[in-house]
């Protein structure tokens, strides 16, 4: 089943058009990344509408559906909805802009436009459900980036090197190994700066018994890894000893309980009640983790509100973290594909506290 007979599948019994109009959309139902385009689904046919500059390469990469020229855009766009004696388009409300829309309704002859959602939600829970090619992808992304973590161990993270040297050094090595690009903007962090769970790296440079905390990730044919590891240069205090085991044993406990039928939000508390016990449930003020696939970040997330259930082949991150502000934190972060008894982790890396 291609992604186009799924949406229409899941889509009403009536006479509809679904405008997929977002980036990301465009390239899970066409198969093509372009910055431009709409694809028209209706009930028996669908279409990629595309101007000049990605034409050729769609008529010859798209077979997904029909490619045609983009021309006159509304003009076009009325004759297929007159073509399918449709008066229902349905759009994607959670990224077309107001301007846009207003745009639609302006343009559009008589046809009743549906912006309640319904649209995004259907795509969200299509997408949150991978295909063996899709976790293919996800697990290539992933093997780029160990190499690239395995890189740095080796030769850049040493006493003297600086936050901003480690993460280049991340990108680098996975934009030159294989990766479209880096998942999201890397983070690598040193000594204090490390209790930013989201800290920007900076030149300050690492000194002996600190930790150097990395999340970060490779884009591999769309499809993005996102891991995070936290090693220390030198030895470790006692304190920072004891914080990473709780980290470690809080991930493992989720990984433990995760498969599928469990609810989202009580995989979060597997985490969060963990470390809570052990006194640090303040420390901890993020999510456990988040669906990952065409984007960073996807549907169902596992926090403290979301009940969704988990299903076979979704994707979940693992990623507790405890946060001392001013002083250290650790995060540990892996993702994983849910299975019938349990889960398949992308990530292979070694969690046990590296001392490099
Ligand atoms: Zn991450
Ligand atoms: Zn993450």
């Amino acid at each position: 089943m291609t992604n186009i007979e799924k949406l229409k599948a899941a889509m009403p019994e009536e006479k509809y058009c679904a405008l997929i109009t977002s980036d990301v959309n465009r390239r899970y139902f066409s198969g093509m990344k372009s910055s431009a385009g709409t694809v028209l689904v209706f009930p028996e046919g669908a279409y990629l509408l595309i101007d000049f500059r990605y034409y050729e390469k769609a008529s010859s990469l798209v077979s997904a559906c029909e490619v045609i020229l983009q021309k006159k855009y509304y003009e076009q766009i009325n004759d297929l909805l007159k073509k399918h004696k449709t008066d229902k388009v349905y759009i994607e409300a959670d990224t077309m802009t107001v301007a846009e829309l207003n745009a639609h309704k302006d343009k559009l002859e008589n046809v009743q436009i549906k912006s309640d959602g319904f649209l995004s939600k259907v795509v969200s829970k299509l997408r949150s459900v991978k295909t063996a090619d899709e976790l293919e992808k996800m697990q290539k992304a992933q093997d780029i980036a160990e190499e690239a973590l395995d890189y740095v161990m080796q030769n850049v993270i040493k006493e003297g090197a600086s936050e901003l040297e480690v993460g280049r050094a991340l990108d680098f090595y996975m934009l030159s190994h294989g990766a479209e690009c880096v998942s999201f903007d890397t983070i690598a962090l040193s000594g204090a700066n490390t209790s930013l769970p989201h800290g920007v790296p900076s030149d300050k440079r690492i000194k002996k018994g600190e930790f150097v905390l990395m999340d970060f990730g490779a884009v591999y044919e769309g499809y993005h890894s996102d891991m995070t590891r936290t090693v220390c240069v030198g030895e470790p205090s006692a304190e920072m000893k004891e914080i990473y085991g709780i980290v470690l044993e809080a991930q493992q406990r989720c990984l433990d309980f995760v498969k599928a039928g469990v609810v989202c939000r009580e995989l979060d508390a597997c985490a969060r009640d963990f470390i809570a016990e052990k006194g640090f449930g303040e420390n901890f003020g993020h999510g456990l983790g988040h669906s990952v696939g065409l984007e960073i970040h996807e549907s169902p997330a596992a926090n403290t509100r979301d009940t969704a259930v988990l299903e076979e082949n979704m994707i979940m991150t693992v990623e507790p973290g405890i946060y001392l502000p001013g002083r250290f934190g650790v995060r540990i972060e892996d993702c994983i594909s849910v299975t019938k008894d349990g889960y398949n982790n992308f990530a292979h890396s070694p969690k046990n506290l590296i001392i490099l």
